[in-house]
């Protein structure tokens, strides 16, 4: 065997090999799934003796698994979008070992948290041979490949707001549309999800045009640009309901 399987406890160390060419592995929830593209090299730098499972709000370790920020009460309190994200997220034993950071860099374009980051304005904490900077999720998203590890998240400051999304099925399903919604003081920022590569703007509060949907054999993206619309207008609703657009 010729192989590798290493847990370094310093994000530099990690980071290293990495950039060596290992396989970073999170939960490993999407690297041993076959429904998904990613997968095991012959080395792999596993993250779970970095300490980066800690939630210290509103700065999020990578590990944090998605099932942790679906009941965490100062989560759920005060970044509700996120939290109601991670509750949809999957099954509950994808969210018991999937975490923040490998869901943001694994970049499914049906993932249910990205959407709500990014309406939260959340940023990231990426390690490389170069050292630690931050960067936007949406950024992150936008560009092809970032290089280095993902070590923690910021979630930014606390804001009312929502998540919700329409699935083919009852049940744990990948989602045809979702909306995140979140009340940013001076506006509602909204995110659309599982409609394009990464989440969409609705710029200037417009819906995103019909041709920057997918359209596939799940969903034409007429029919996504309807449910767009009522989702958006639900949790619009919801935030006024609770003071969050006067
Ligand atoms: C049955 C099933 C159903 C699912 N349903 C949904 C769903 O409904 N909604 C949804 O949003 N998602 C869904 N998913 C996707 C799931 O949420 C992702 O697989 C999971 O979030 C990935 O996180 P992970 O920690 O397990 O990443 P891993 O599998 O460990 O890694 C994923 C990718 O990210 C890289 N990576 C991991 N951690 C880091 C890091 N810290 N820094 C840099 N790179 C890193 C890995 O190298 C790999 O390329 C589903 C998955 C499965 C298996």
């Amino acid at each position: 065997m010729t192989g590798s399987w290493v847990r370094p406890v310093h994000p530099t160390v990690a980071a290293r090999a990495a950039t060596r060419g290992a396989t970073v592995f999170g939960g490993g929830a999407a690297l041993l799934s076959h429904a998904f593209p990613h997968e095991l090299g012959d080395d792999v730098v596993d993250l779970s003796d970095l300490d980066l499972d800690r939630v210290d709000l509103p700065l999020v370790g990578a590990m944090v698994t998605i099932a942790a920020l679906a009941v965490d009460r100062e989560i759920c309190l005060g970044w509700p979008a996120i939290a109601q994200a991670a509750a949809v997220t999957a099954n509950p034993e994808v969210r018991r070992v999937a975490s923040i950071g490998g869901t943001i860099a694994a970049r499914i374009p049906t993932a249910d948290l990205p959407a709500a980051l990014c309406a939260h304005g959340a940023r990231i904490e990426i390690v490389d041979d170069d050292g630690a900077r931050w960067i936007a999720v949406e950024d992150y998203l936008e560009t092809a490949f970032v290089p280095g590890l993902i070590t923690r998240v910021d979630f930014g400051p606390p804001a009312l707001g929502g998540y919700r999304r329409l699935a083919g099925r009852p049940g744990p399903a990948p989602a045809i549309a979702a909306v995140a919604a979140v009340d940013r003081g001076d506006r509602i920022e909204l995110r659309a999800g599982a409609v394009a590569d990464r989440p969409l703007r609705f710029p200037g509060g417009a819906m995103p045009p019909v041709a920057s949907l997918r359209d596939d054999h799940r969903a034409s993206a007429a029919y996504r640009h309807r449910v767009l619309g009522v989702l958006a207008a639900e949790l619009h609703a919801e935030l006024r309901a609770s003071g969050g657009d006067e």
